[in-house]
């Protein structure tokens, strides 16, 4: 391992190095690759190795939905192909439906002329393909590792690892997760609510082919999601209350299987078989602000939000573009890329346009949790609209593209 800008806290300190990201997630693993790829000196620090993707394996439970944007953005980093040919999912089509009013919503890639609407692909795939570019793309990769101390001086920042390593870099950035302990650190509070929900996750089979469509319903309890896998099994996200969670996740698998069937409305027909089944809480948390000092988040240490939009790690990804754009203009014009109000460019920019989507999540999930007979009747109405005029619909597929 190099010694730039990392060193045992016996030995005399080195130059600081251009970037330290702390946590290795999608995000984090994303953004080290990213500022490496634009030249800057990188180290990634993560508590844990990240966990081996192999092609024999069962499909990793966490699966998500990378939107056009975020393919892009992985492509560009190189990494794309690697995750496309190991194993991803296309989804054509995404139908969205209300299970109260029964009015529906339909996305067709054609529409937009385009061959997929995004792709579902597993979380340990896209880690561990980040995880092995960023050896060639000259990242210092510290791992495990975890950040125990935070301290800045005027040209760096400098983190203190539980092995007594020190690190020193001009920027630092977290991207450590919803829990976020390098945010508390450096003294930034966040806000928002506990939905009271899990996401209960598993990959089924079903009597039905899922037509590559990524499908949803929209349930009083909360949305229910069946995303299509390569294999033509499905993956779901079944957004439950709490003890509604508890529940169904302490069902035999026969019975899950019936209860699943009901809240599908059997769309993909009977469920044949369930895999391991996990459950997540859910909660809307923000950052008050995105940087501190020399340190930014990004990611979910910024903003986790509901999955009903499938955006959580998309949002993730464009933030590590308008960081690596600042970063790069900074250094372009000759300025220090930690000084404070390069940082806070990064901070508004992306403050507001992920604010603006948190809530709107956050206020579809309230929508859709109406029961009262004439505010049901007039959801089930603004879906028909918007389903049936181009011009409402059609910026909602662009902004879930990350266009
Ligand atoms: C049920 C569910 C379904 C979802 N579906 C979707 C979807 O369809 N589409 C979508 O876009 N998003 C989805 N999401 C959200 C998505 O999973 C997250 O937004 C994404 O994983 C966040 O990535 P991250 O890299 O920011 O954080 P994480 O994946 O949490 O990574 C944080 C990293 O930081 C490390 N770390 C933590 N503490 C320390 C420390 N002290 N020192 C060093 N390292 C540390 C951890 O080891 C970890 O590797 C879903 C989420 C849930 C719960």
């Amino acid at each position: 391992m190099s010694d730039l800008g990392l060193t045992p806290s016996s030995r005399r300190r080195a130059g600081p190095l251009d970037v330290a990201v702390v946590g290795g997630g999608m995000v984090g693993a994303a953004a080290a690759l990213a500022l490496a790829r634009a030249g800057f000196a990188v180290a990634l620090v993560d508590a844990r190795e990240p966990a081996a993707w192999r092609a024999e394996d069962e499909l990793d439970l966490r699966v998500v939905g990378l939107a056009p944007s975020s393919v892009l953005l992985l492509d560009a980093l190189g990494a794309w192909a690697g995750i496309r040919d190991a194993r991803a999912s296309g989804y054509e089509h995404m139908a969205v439906w209300d299970a109260e009013t029964g009015a529906a919503l339909r996305f067709d890639a054609a529409d937009e002329g385009r061959d997929v609407l995004g792709y579902i692909v597993e979380n340990t795939l896209v880690q561990s393909v980040l995880w092995r570019a960023l050896e060639d793309a000259g990242v210092q990769c510290v791992v495990p590792a975890a950040v125990v101390g935070y301290t800045e001086r005027e040209d760096r920042a400098q983190l203190e690892l539980d092995d007594g390593r020190l690190i020193a870099a001009r920027v630092v950035v977290a991207a450590d997760g919803a829990d976020s302990p390098l945010r508390a650190m450096v003294g930034i509070d966040t806000h928002g609510h506990d939905y009271a929900q899990r996401g209960v996750v598993a990959h089924v089979t079903t009597a039905h082919p899922h037509e590559r469509t990524a499908w949803q319903r929209f349930l009083p309890s909360g949305p229910l999601a069946l995303l299509p896998l390569g294999d033509g099994r499905s993956s779901i996200v079944w957004t439950l209350p709490d003890a509604e969670a508890d529940r169904v996740m302490g069902l035999d698998d026969e019975a899950f299987r019936d209860a699943l069937g009901v809240a599908s409305d059997f769309r993909l027909g009977q469920i044949l078989s369930v895999g391991r089944r996990a459950a997540f809480p859910l909660r809307l948390r923000l950052a008050d602000r995105y940087q501190s000092g020399r340190t930014v988040l990004l990611g979910d240490a910024a903003h986790a939000v509901h999955p009903l939009a499938g955006q959580g790690v998309n949002l993730g990804l464009r933030d590590v573009e308008a960081l690596r754009d600042t970063l790069v203009s900074a250094r372009d014009a000759g300025r220090d890329i930690g000084a404070s109000h390069v940082l806070r460019r990064y901070a508004r920019r992306r403050g507001s346009a992920n604010g603006i989507d948190a809530w709107s999540f956050d206020a579809l999930g309230r929508v859709y949790g109406w029961t009262s007979p004439p505010l049901v009747a007039a959801r089930g109405l603004g879906m028909r609209l918007v389903n049936a005029l181009a011009p409402l619909k059609r910026p909602l597929a662009r902004h879930a593209a990350g266009r």
